[in-house]
């Protein structure tokens, strides 16, 4: 329900206003609009899984630091234990972040459109909230205008979510080394694109950087809620400071700890995912009614006429379910769509574009 006035009246200042947040979730045969792995499982995982969960006791509490995740983590990256941070999800490192360094007085850097999330925990503890606008024609980030902003804290996020691209590398580096803020760059989707465009190795040299890593998306454990943050020793102390203890339940360690384990299993789902990104984007462009953005991650973001109007009848008579993210700053008309398994890309391609043609001309 809304809140009450009368209730909302209690909240403090900076609450609000806030709604409960509803991420338009609705059943649907396919669904595409949360940048999930759609594939299956590998059963090798899956069964590796199973046997982990099965033999977790649930009376004890859960090691507050995730410490043999922590060490799996450090050595998947190349950087020492005291470098992470687990966390419940990204999105618990992401509060984390605006609790410990955010506030009133503090100012947040937005480089919208991106992930609304960030504005989102800004907000909640009063941290002010400065937005800079990407190039509207390829999405790119004005480095010269971020860099005369006086920043606590700025987010970039590579590559970006909902726009699809990379941010340039050298260009990030550069800001990190002249700025005085904490800069964030969140890869919640680089296994999607190229580990070696990843700042991870850069941690070591620039204690302002920190970065942001998921087993949401490339590892299929969005319902896990494993996230992980990797930054100076420091830092990592200053969050877990402010952390409720046991926010990482022992389930999800153990399954965390499996996948790890066993990341290789998925390199040829990741392939797979990066052959029907590339299969869809050619597919939805070859309509001539669709301008389809250039994708270094799991989803593509697409234009075309009504695309609320479409997104609904892909729900409605299609059973599809995709992101409508049109309301954002320069996304007028546009889709987010996740890449799913190859016979539901087929589907997808078959539906968009009789809709899109439907509403061409
Ligand atoms: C999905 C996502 C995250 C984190 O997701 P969690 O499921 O909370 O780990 C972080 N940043 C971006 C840009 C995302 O899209």
């Amino acid at each position: 329900m809304e809140i009450p006035a009368t209730i909302a009246a209690r909240m403090q200042p900076c609450l609000q206003g806030l709604e409960p947040y509803d991420p338009g979730f609705s059943a649907c045969d396919i669904n595409v609009s949360a940048n999930e792995n759609n594939l299956p499982v590998p059963p090798t995982v899956r069964s590796a899984l199973d046997a982990a969960l099965a033999s977790t006791p649930l009376n004890r509490y859960p090691d507050p630091l995730s410490n043999e995740l922590r060490a799996k983590i450090a050595a998947r990256h190349g950087v020492a234990p005291e470098n992470v941070l687990v966390t419940n999800g990204g999105d618990e490192a992401l509060f984390l972040l605006f609790l410990a360094f955010g506030g009133p007085g503090r100012t947040l850097v937005d480089i919208q459109p991106t992930f609304s999330v960030y504005a989102l925990y800004a907000s909640m503890v009063g941290t002010s909230v400065e937005t800079v606008l990407r190039d509207p024609s390829d999405f790119s980030i004005d480095w010269d205008a971020l860099a005369a902003i006086d920043a606590d804290l700025t987010i970039v996020t590579t590559p970006n979510n909902p726009t699809a691209n990379l941010a340039d590398k050298d260009a990030l580096l550069g800001y990190v080394a002249t700025t005085d803020a904490l800069v964030l760059s969140d890869e919640a989707y680089m296994e999607f694109a190229d580990e070696d465009l990843s700042v991870i190795p850069e941690i070591e040299c620039h204690p302002n950087l920190i970065v942001l890593r998921t087993l949401s998306k490339a590892f299929g454990l969005a319902g896990a809620r494993i996230g992980y943050l990797l930054a100076d020793a420091g830092i990592v102390s200053a969050l877990s400071a402010v952390r409720q203890p046991y926010s990482v339940n022992v389930l999800s360690q153990a399954a965390a700890s499996v996948v790890l384990d066993l990341r290789g299993e998925y390199g040829a789902g990741i392939e797979l995912i990066k052959k029907e990104r590339a299969r869809m984007a050619a597919a939805l462009a070859a309509t001539g009614c669709i301008e389809v953005f250039p994708s270094s991650s799991n989803f593509l973001l697409v234009r075309m006429r009504e695309g609320s109007k479409v997104r609904a009848r892909l729900r409605d008579e299609f059973s599809i379910l995709v992101r409508d993210v049109s309301a954002m700053p320069e996304l007028e008309n546009c889709l987010r769509i996740t890449v799913g398994t190859p016979e539901e890309n087929d589907r997808i391609i078959q539906a968009v574009s009789t809709l899109s043609k439907e509403y061409a001309s």
